[in-house]
C-alpha cells in the first residue's frame, strides 16, 4: 500500500490487528520458541513491515522507533505477554487481573527498551515517554508528520546522509537543515510556527511539542496541522528545485 493517499491509519491498525492475531495464535504455548534468534527475527521482521506502514515511515526508520511512532507494542513483547497471562492463570490469578498485570509488564519493558536504545536520538528526545504518545485518543500520523517525528525525510542533513543530496544546507537560509531546524527555527516557517504557538498558548519546543499536541484534538489539529503544512510546502519547493535542475 502506498504511503501517500493510501488507506488511513485507522484501517491500517485494523489490518495490523488481524495479522497480529494470526501471529499470536496460541502464542502462550510456543512463546519459548522466541528464545531462538531465528524465530524471533522472523516475527519481528513481519511486524516491522506493518509498523512502517502504520507509521507512514520511510524505510530506514528503526524497528524500535517505528513501534513507538505507530504506538504498537513490539511483537516479541506481545508474545511474552501471552505467556505471562497463561502462567498467572495457571497459578490461580483470575484472567482479568492476569491481563492487566501482563500488559503493565509489557509496557514497562517496552519503555525500558526505548530508554536503553542507542539510536533514533531525535524521536527519543521528542517522545521520551511512550505512554503519553501511544495512549493519545486522537491524532493520525501522516507521511508528513512521520518525517518530523523521525527526522527521516526532506531535511538536508538526512538527504545528504542517504546520498540524495550533495550538501546539508537549508533551502531557505544558510543554516544546516535538520528536522529541528525546519520545524523549530528556520525563518521560512515563522508564520506557521506562530500558529502552533497560538494554539498551544506558549512557545512550542522539541521538549514540549508532543505533550502539547496530544492534549486535545484542537491542539493536535493546530500544532500537527502546522507541521504537516511545513512539510507539504517544503516538499513542493524541493520538487520544483529538482525540475528546474533537470
Ligand atoms: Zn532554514
Amino acid at each position: 500500500m502506498p504511503n501517500i493517499g493510501g488507506p488511513g491509519q485507522k484501517k491500517m491498525m485494523v489490518m495490523a490487528g488481524v495479522v497480529d492475531s494470526i501471529i499470536l495464535y496460541a502464542a502462550s504455548v510456543w512463546a519459548g520458541a522466541m528464545k531462538v534468534k531465528l524465530h524471533r527475527d522472523r516475527v519481528i521482521r513481519t511486524q516491522r513491515r506493518m509498523l512502517l506502514r502504520i507509521a507512514h515511515a520511510y524505510r530506514p526508520v528503526s524497528t524500535n522507533a517505528a513501534s513507538v511512532i505507530a504506538g504498537v507494542i513490539p511483537i516479541d513483547l506481545k508474545i511474552e505477554e501471552r505467556a505471562m497471562i497463561r502462567r498467572l492463570v495457571q497459578t490461580g490469578t483470575n484472567m482479568k487481573e492476569a491481563k492487566v498485570r501482563a500488559r503493565g509488564t509489557a509496557h514497562d519493558t517496552w519503555q525500558q527498551r526505548w530508554q536503553n536504545y542507542g539510536r533514533s536520538a531525535w524521536t527519543k528526545r521528542i517522545i521520551p515517554n511512550i505512554r503519553i504518545w501511544a495512549d493519545r485518543s486522537k491524532g493520525e500520523v501522516t507521511y508528513q508528520i512521520c518525517q518530523a517525528l523521525t527526522g527521516h525525510g526532506n531535511f538536508g542533513s538526512y538527504l545528504k546522509r542517504i546520498g540524495k543530496w550533495e550538501q546539508v544546507g537549508c533551502l531557505y537560509c544558510d543554516r544546516v537543515d535538520t528536522v529541528e531546524h525546519t520545524v523549530f527555527s528556520c525563518g521560512r516557517w515563522e508564520a506557521l510556527r506562530a500558529e502552533m504557538s497560538e494554539t498551544a498558548g506558549q512557545e512550542v519546543t522539541p521538549e514540549n511539542w508532543i505533550g502539547l499536541a496530544t492534549r486535545t484534538e484542537r491542539d493536535w489539529r493546530g500544532i500537527m496541522g502546522a507541521v504537516e503544512k511545513i512539510m507539504t510546502l517544503k516538499e513542493q519547493d524541493l520538487r520544483r528545485r529538482e525540475r528546474e535542475a533537470e
